[in-house]
């Protein structure tokens, strides 16, 4: 496919939670990675995919091929709005970098419009890649799944080497950066697993933390999309439940919150 064209699932208009400001927010379809507690299952598979609609139940298609013009052309629709909130464009996912070049470009061209940009990435590309791209970003959102590689491979699929190796660089490289921890019953929610956290945090000086418990929010979208849900009887978890898990954090001098 050529590096002008991607394909996406959706664009939302007037996010406010994404990043500063109003935005925004292009997700673009595809992902590496494969968390079993994905909230957004219909991002994973880069091509389009047949997919219920919620309401009439009726077979549809998600994902759509657009050109970065195409992208940039709706994304300042709502310049005036950023203007007056400090907003701009989210490139969110999926994995934005599963489609590298397609990202570069719509990053590269926010950045000649004069936008803020902000990206939600897994982090799990080569570092090369990783380096080039953030050269055209503002704010990162990323997360850690797991400290210990060979865990994270068992349940997402892949090693945790390469998230790491970055993360450092985007906060060594003083980008704005939060980093949050995806917290999931019977994968990374123990005391010790925290402790393990926040001493992999000291040894390389990341200060902050947010802490995401566990939701079902993408459970009626596995149904839509004919597959199982691994997480169909796990119960939600709350801040209230992971009071002594940040106390963890907050111990190793890290500032954690919700
Ligand atoms: S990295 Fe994010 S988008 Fe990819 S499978 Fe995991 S939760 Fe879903």
């Amino acid at each position: 496919m050529a590096t002008d064209r991607g394909i996406i699932f959706n664009i939302q208009h007037f996010s406010l939670h994404d990043g500063p400001g109003i935005r925004t927010t292009v997700f673009l379809k595809g992902c590496p990675l494969r968390c079993p507690w994905c909230a957004n299952p219909e991002s994973q598979r880069r091509q389009p995919e047949p997919i219920l609609e919620a309401q009439t139940k009726k077979q549809t298609t998600i994902g759509e091929e657009r050109t970065v013009d195409e992208i940039i052309t709706e994304v300042l629709k709502d310049v005036d709005f950023y203007e007056e909130s400090g907003g701009g464009l989210t490139l969110s996912g999926g994995e934005i970098f599963a489609q590298f070049h397609f990202a570069k470009n719509i990053l590269q061209r926010a950045k000649e419009e004069g936008l803020h940009t902000t990206i939600e990435t897994t982090a799990y590309v080569e570092p090369k890649k990783f380096a080039e791209l953030i050269e055209y970003v503002d704010f990162i959102y990323t997360d850690l799944k797991h400290y210990n590689t060979i865990k994270h491979r068992q349940v997402t699929g892949v090693q945790n080497n390469l998230i790491i190796e970055n993360i450092r660089y985007a906060f060594a490289k003083q980008k704005q950066v939060v980093l949050r921890i995806p917290v999931i019953p019977d994968f990374n929610d123990s005391l010790t697993d925290a402790k393990h956290f926040a001493q992999l945090f000291n040894e390389y000086q990341i200060n902050e933390v947010q802490l995401l418990p566990f939701h079902q929010f993408g459970e009626n979208k596995y149904k839509l999309l004919g597959r199982k849900y691994a997480f169909e009887n796990v119960d939600a978890l709350h801040p209230e439940d992971l009071y002594d898990y940040q106390q963890v954090f907050c111990d190793h001098g890290i500032n954690c919150y919700f």
